[in-house]
């Protein structure tokens, strides 16, 4: 891999843990990615995270899977352990469109 896909593989990876952090009310930080897609990861990270919890009361459950009830740290590691593949694919769909429109538009 060039070392252009290695970063791009390594903010993918930090969009995916931030966007679980974010769907489980976690604290998180966009410091770590590079200045200029902070805004474009923001937006990625709230869209991909508004797709992986379901509230239900009180309650946190895996909407991927329907597993819960989770407290919000034992959830976090529910989705890493069992859909980080899947939450990182998304990360790195969202992020190749973005990258895309902006060489394209
Ligand atoms: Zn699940």
């Amino acid at each position: 891999m060039d070392s252009q896909s290695v970063q791009l593989v390594e903010i993918v990876s930090k969009i995916a843990d931030l966007a679980i952090r974010r769907a489980c009310g976690l604290q998180y930080s966009l410091e770590n990615l590079p200045p200029s897609l902070r805004k474009p990861a923001r937006e990625i990270i709230e869209h991909i995270a508004s797709q992986l919890v379901l509230h239900d009361r009180d309650t946190l459950r895996c909407k991927l899977c329907g597993r819960g009830p989770f407290t919000r740290k034992g959830l976090y590691l529910h989705i890493r352990r069992v859909h980080l593949d899947h939450v990182y694919q998304l990360a790195r769909r969202e992020l190749e469109e973005y990258l895309w429109r902006l060489k394209n538009t």
